[in-house]
């Protein structure tokens, strides 16, 4: 059975104080917008396990999800988003921070970016938070349909040279992701069994 298809939801949590004890986990995080929710959707095969905001950016909880016994993913809350005040963005970006800087059983990270707009500053932010704890990040390239097979080369390889300085210090490594045509799917499984299989 696929890694991610019998995902079952477990608790959603506000407060850091609140999380649940697991063995592993691993993270979900990017901008509002950036396709996250659809990603968990259409990694686990549900329609709407992870809920996909029309209004991103409003709900600052983390979900929960069971994958295997001991094995969870933490859904956690997109950054980033214009219409949320100022010191409000910032308060969350530093509990994002505390999380992944200190989170024991975070095994590692799964970033997702819009193909489109890749690298932006709060992405660095997160890779930089992470750097610390020498655990691995993935990213999703998401919504690849949106450009064409020629452009996801393109900027596929363009955001691995940018990624270059990232790779000196901890395990990067990046691919085309599209929840619209399904793609990319066994390759991030290969990957987080391969986390939890360390
Ligand atoms: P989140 O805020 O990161 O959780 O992003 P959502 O998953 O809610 O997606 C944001 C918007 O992008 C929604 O309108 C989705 O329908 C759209 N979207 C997400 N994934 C894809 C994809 O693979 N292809 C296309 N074309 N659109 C997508």
């Amino acid at each position: 059975m696929p890694l991610f298809q019998n995902a079952q939801f477990f608790t959603t949590v506000n407060h850091l104080k609140d999380l649940p004890h697991t063995q592993a986990e691993i993270a979900f995080v990017g901008r509002s917008n950036a396709g996250k929710s659809s990603a968990i959707n259409t990694l686990t095969n549900h329609v709407r396990l992870a809920y996909v905001s029309k209004t991103p950016g409003r709900t600052q909880h983390i979900n929960y999800f069971e994958l295997r016994n001991g094995h969870f993913l933490a859904d956690l809350p997109g950054y980033g988003y214009a219409q949320v005040p100022e010191d409000v963005r910032a308060h969350w970006v530093r509990l994002l921070g505390q999380y992944l800087q200190t989170r024991q059983s975070l095994i590692g990270l799964i970033l997702i970016m819009d193909t489109r707009h890749p690298l932006k500053d709060l992405d660095k932010q997160m890779l930089d938070f992470f750097a610390i704890t020498g655990h691995p990040v993935h990213i999703l390239l998401s919504k690849a349909d949106k450009l064409s097979k020629n452009d996801q080369i393109k900027t596929l390889s363009s955001v691995k040279k940018a990624l270059k300085p990232y790779m000196e210090r901890q395990t990067v490594s990046v691919q085309l992701f599209s929840s619209l045509k399904k793609q990319g799917i066994e390759e991030v499984e290969t990957v987080v069994q391969g986390w939890f299989d360390a």
